[in-house]
């Protein structure tokens, strides 16, 4: 995190996070943002809003392309939460 003082450039991260997909963002695309977060502070929360810079600015924001990297994204989101809760019961059992 050196880049501090680039922040007139393009940011960087503006390339999809779709599983597979990774296309840069250009310009005037209408595209969506993705975040985890825990409502409180322990349940998985996924949120999606449409594109705003300042939010695609803030830690942890996924750049989305569209519908279909979303749903991927959801689905991936999905199967993480399913794995560690049989993960974390397993462990108590
Ligand atoms: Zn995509």
């Amino acid at each position: 995190m050196s880049e501090t003082s680039k922040s007139a450039q393009p940011d960087p991260a503006q390339r999809c996070a779709g599983p597979n997909c990774g296309v840069l963002r250009r310009e005037g695309q209408q595209w969506w943002l993705m975040w985890l977060s825990y409502r409180d502070g322990r349940y998985p929360v996924l949120a999606l809003c449409p594109w705003e810079d300042h939010v695609a600015a803030q830690e942890g924001a996924l750049p989305v392309c569209g519908e279909l990297c979303a749903q991927k994204l959801q689905s991936q989101f999905m199967g993480n939460v399913m794995r560690e809760r049989r993960q974390a019961r397993s462990h108590i059992a």
